[in-house]
């Protein structure tokens, strides 16, 4: 049996959630590389490259951006802002704060903090919170908020994308890297096969807990499409980008993932 997400209510969602990554957090790296065959590395690189923190973006301070990598869990994001800050840049000031709401993946990115380069530089910080109420922040303080294969598991994603577009100072930028909709009907029916069936069956193999699997291969499916996600961002009071041209995001690997950006006015 599996958590069976498709019936519990909203209210019911946080607290699944919160079991979920509380138990696939040892594991979580692991499997990332094994589900996705090691893309979802190509993508975040892509991701953050994108970004260019601590460069030469119109809007953003030169260097020293101030970071907030919201469901930052193990740091996959963060460490990758920071080395790119650092090589590319040669932006030693560039800050990220890591928010989590599971205290099980902050304590794996604590754990890859402490053996990391960043380890007592004060450019990592981590805080746990719920992405739907960062009382903690202030208002327009943020340079660049992001957020990785985190948003669709939020119960209140417009209540997120508020709180987003209140820290972010005006200029910041809103950035989520997300599992999307497959473009391609031939590409989508042998993805959702495989996502369906291996994905839960490696979780069960190496991680013994397939149910946390079924969940995360459920969450991606119900996650809106491309546009409507757009048009989520916006209604938020995002500018987006390129979305005169009738798009405003850029698919991954035929829309298995995609990026989308906005910009606080
Ligand atoms: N960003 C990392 C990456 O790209 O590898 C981790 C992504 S992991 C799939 C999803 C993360 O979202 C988990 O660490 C989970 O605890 C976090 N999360 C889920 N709901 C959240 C919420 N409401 N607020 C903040 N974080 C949340």
């Amino acid at each position: 049996t599996h958590f069976g997400f498709e019936t519990i209510d909203e209210s019911q969602k946080e607290s699944k959630v919160a079991g979920v990554f509380s138990s696939v957090a040892s594991s979580y790296d692991t499997m990332n590389d094994l589900m996705s065959l090691g893309i979802h590395r190509l993508w975040k690189d892509h991701f953050v490259r994108g970004l260019n923190p601590g460069g030469h973006t119109p809007g953003a301070p030169q260097q020293g951006w101030h970071i907030l990598d919201i469901a930052g869990g193990s740091g996959d994001i963060a460490f990758r802002m920071l080395d790119h800050a650092t090589n590319i840049n040669h932006d030693r000031n560039t800050h990220v704060t890591i928010s989590d709401i599971n205290p099980d993946m902050l304590a794996e990115g604590r754990k890859r903090a402490a053996q990391s380069p960043y380890a007592r530089t004060g450019r990592l910080d981590f805080i746990e919170a719920n992405a739907e109420n960062l009382h903690m922040i202030p208002d327009d303080s943020i340079d660049l908020y992001t957020v990785s294969f985190g948003i669709r598991n939020f119960t209140h994603k417009d209540m997120a994308l508020r709180e987003a577009y209140r820290v972010l100072k005006p200029g910041g930028v809103f950035a989520c890297l997300e599992f999307s909709k497959v473009r391609n009907p031939l590409f989508d029916f042998v993805y959702k096969r495989w996502s369906f069936a291996a994905i839960p069956l490696i979780g069960q193999v190496v991680a013994g807990d397939r149910d946390s699997y079924q969940y995360l291969v459920e969450s991606i499916d119900r996650f809106p499409s491309q546009t409507e996600w757009r048009d989520m961002i916006k209604d938020a009071g995002f500018l987006i980008p390129g979305a005169q041209d009738g798009k405003g995001w850029e698919d991954l690997t035929d829309g298995i993932a995609a990026v989308h950006k906005g910009v606080k006015p």
